[in-house]
């Protein structure tokens, strides 16, 4: 066995709940849930949907209406969308080829082959931006990453090999931080004497936006509206409005994927489209977690 499959079975992330599957549901679930979002922050998230949701045939009996209420806070909706869809589409039995697989809405070329290598133990490479930094370091090169992935693949071990260098990434050759004295390739590594320049982490931008949102709560319930903006899009918010001043209630501060969105809140009167939600069940519906936080500012 490799040093890096030795390293693997001592150190990888084993635990992850994901891990304890062959299931090509729950990896495809938490390959979709992990795009853009911490390990800590999905786990929460993955267990509930999975709970609701057992197999995917029930999540495509499921309403986009439940799924979003269940996806609330994990942000980048369009991928609950997309993961009904594809529940839908397939009858809610997954394909086993890459080919087929990346037919399908919501799944790229990373998504495929991590369903392939993960969940059917196909010799495939996986290339997420961890392995992508290890490779890249490893061969001192940023070119032809899938082709030194596909050479470098482990033929006997291929799953293992690829969660090996996914936790290699994560745990010790890290962006700003590597520890290469830790590092099982360290004596092949050809990238090792200056590391930090090949695959840089990169600054993320953000964008401020403000908004102007309407507050309208009558009887114990709001006033809401379904976003059909790419902000929010399909779930409930509090509806933009023109501000009149004598009605200022407060400005919250919020951050969502790249926004940093600052929303004044005024007290409105309801809009004809409003969806009233009774705030005693506001958990339970697809609202967003500006919405949410907005009512804590009202209801602290
Ligand atoms: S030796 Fe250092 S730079 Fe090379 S793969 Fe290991 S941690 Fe990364």
């Amino acid at each position: 066995m490799s040093e890096l499959l030795e390293w693997f079975k001592r150190y990888g992330r084993h635990d992850l709940p994901w891990r304890k599957t062959n299931d090509p549901y729950k990896i495809y679930l938490s390959e979709i849930m992990l795009q853009q979002t911490q390990v800590e922050r999905v786990k929460g998230y993955y267990e509930r949907f999975l709970e609701r949701f057992p197999t995917l045939k029930s999540l495509a009996q499921a309403s986009e209406e439940e799924i979003l209420a269940l996806w609330s806070g994990l942000g980048y909706y369009s991928r609950a969308r997309n993961l009904r869809k594809t529940a839908i589409l397939t009858d809610g039995i997954l394909p086993k080829s890459y080919d087929e697989l990346i037919e399908l809405p919501g799944i790229g070329d990373y998504t495929a082959s991590a369903i392939c290598s993960f969940a059917y133990d196909q010799p495939l490479p996986v290339i997420d931006t961890n392995i992508k930094r290890v490779l890249s370091r490893h061969f001192a090169t940023i070119k032809d990453l899938k082709k030194l992935a596909t050479s470098f693949l482990d033929p006997a071990y291929p799953k293992e090999h690829n969660l090996a260098l996914m936790d290699l990434g994560a745990l010790i050759c890290t962006p700003t931080n590597p520890a290469c004295h830790l590092c099982p390739l360290q004596r092949s590594c050809q990238g090792r004497n200056d590391p930090h320049i090949y695959n840089a982490p990169k600054k993320r931008r953000t964008e401020e936006l403000e908004l102007f949102l309407g507050v309208c709560i009558k009887n114990g319930k709001i006033a809401l509206v379904r976003s059909k903006e790419r902000l929010y899009h399909g779930l409930l918010v509090l509806p933009h409005i023109d501000p009149i001043e004598e009605n200022y209630i407060a400005t919250i501060r919020h951050s969502y994927t790249k926004y940093r969105i600052k929303a004044h809140l005024y007290a409105c009167e309801a809009p004809i489209e409003a969806i009233w939600i009774d705030l005693q069940a506001i958990g339970e519906a697809p609202v967003s977690n500006l919405t949410k936080k907005a009512l804590r500012c009202l209801h602290p």
